[in-house]
């Protein structure tokens, strides 16, 4: 795979390049409420730039069935341009038609082009070939620094990477270091740390890395499954009854690796309880009582398996962390991260979120901005978006022969 130095060493000034990047950000009241992704995507704008490219960006942004005012990437565009300390072209309408024709040819070098959402056109989740045709019009290379909708055979990921020299952006090649690490050759101890609503979206996951991890610290919603598949009462907490077997089968699988789940946890009626109850795991919680985060003990217990990791992933939350009483749970786990020594690196959108909460981003190794990406690579698929980037690279790497 070909990365971003590999286009800075041959690109000539004026070319235009084709950015697709994640800037699917959260929006409300028509500008930007978290520009996260916004700021991830400029390193890579920015080399592009300095080397007096022309750059074309592109990007979805939410799941729009058709063109849809709210889900427009103007904010986009005005946050970006304060970011960059520049103007950003943004000419609206359709990603491919007249109008982002203009733009693209209207661009001067060292300048930078907003196209409107992806997904206003159905043709790019079907990767229909005249779209793809459309976005590269024009275009000398091709740069893919979206992580987090590569495993999406989209014509923005795939089409454009057939059809034009492919580089990976500087987002995607620090994605793909971080969890390339995890999946072929984790420093050892490895430990994952599973939370979240539910099994059944990690059962992939949890299959591929038994065979590579020492342990699994268990949390979140998805510890209830568990809990119930060694015959611990859960009163009336979301259990996912069709899982329970598949728990079962993982917690007792010869050889298998060490499994720590909570030894207690906080219970409430219901979310809007206000506060919870410290709850042993074993005593019945009853049937108006519900689990939604894990206790003090079990928080020692997490923390002390986990102290000697070399290399810890962490994908789900341990508790109901969007509300305050039943956050304890992740944030003091969260903040143990923030600390340790190992290699940590976080996956998952609300995982994402949590790290950022708590203030502990920027002090572990690694926070994949693509969640379900991450994991599918992580399951060890292979994804369509980092496939094209290889495939292009073969292409060219025989063409120059
Ligand atoms: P990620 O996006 O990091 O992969 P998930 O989407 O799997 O994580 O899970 C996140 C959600 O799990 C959060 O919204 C959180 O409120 C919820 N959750 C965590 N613990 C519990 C629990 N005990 N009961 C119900 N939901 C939970
Ligand atoms: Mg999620």
């Amino acid at each position: 795979m070909r990365t971003l130095p590999d286009l800075l060493d041959r690109l000539a000034p004026g070319d235009r390049v084709l950015v697709r990047a994640d800037l699917n950000v959260p929006l409300s009241d028509g500008s930007v409420r978290d520009d996260t992704r916004i700021r991830a995507s400029l390193p890579t704008l920015r080399a592009l730039l300095d080397a007096r490219a022309r750059v074309i960006l592109c990007s979805h942004l939410g799941r729009p069935k058709g063109p849809d005012p709210a889900l427009a990437l103007g904010p986009v565009a005005q946050q970006l341009s304060e970011l960059l300390g520049r103007p950003v072209a943004y000419v609206g309408d359709m990603p491919v038609g007249e109008a982002s024709t203009g733009l693209v040819t209207g661009l001067e070098p060292g300048a930078v082009g907003l196209l409107e959402n992806l997904r206003f056109d159905p043709r790019e989740k079907a990767n229909d070939p005249a779209f793809a045709d459309g976005l590269v019009a024009g275009i000398d290379h091709f740069v893919n620094d979206a992580f987090g909708t590569c495993h999406r055979a989209h014509g923005s990921v795939v089409g454009t990477a057939e059809r034009r020299p492919a580089y990976a952006g500087t987002l995607v090649s620090a994605e793909l270091d971080a969890l390339r690490g995890l999946r072929d050759a984790p420093d050892r101890p490895f430990w994952v740390i599973l939370g979240g609503a539910k099994v059944s979206d990690k059962i992939g996951v949890i299959e591929h890395l038994a065979a590579r991890v020492d342990g699994f610290v268990v949390g979140g919603g998805m510890a209830n499954t568990f809990l119930a598949a060694q015959g611990v009462p859960i009163g009336g907490s979301r259990v996912e009854e069709e899982q329970v077997d598949t728990a079962r089968s993982f917690l007792s699988a010869a050889g298998g690796p060490q499994w720590e789940l909570p030894i207690d946890v906080i219970c409430a009626p219901s979310l809007e309880a206000g506060h919870g109850e410290p709850w042993a795991v074993g005593e019945d919680p009853g049937p108006d009582r519900m689990i939604l985060d894990i206790g003090p003990a079990t928080i020692d217990r997490f923390c002390s398996v986990l102290a000697g990791a070399r290399t810890i992933f962490w994908n789900g939350p341990l508790g109901v962390f969007e509300h305050p009483p039943f956050a304890g749970g992740t944030r003091a786990l969260a903040e143990f991260l923030g600390d340790h020594e190992g290699r940590v690196v976080v996956g998952g959108g609300d995982s994402a979120a949590a790290v950022r909460t708590f203030g502990v981003a920027e002090r572990v190794d690694h926070v994949c901005t693509g969640g379900g990406a991450a994991l599918e690579y992580l399951e060890g698929k292979d994804l369509p978006g980092l496939a094209a980037l290889e495939a292009s690279a073969r292409r060219e790497g025989e063409r120059s022969r």
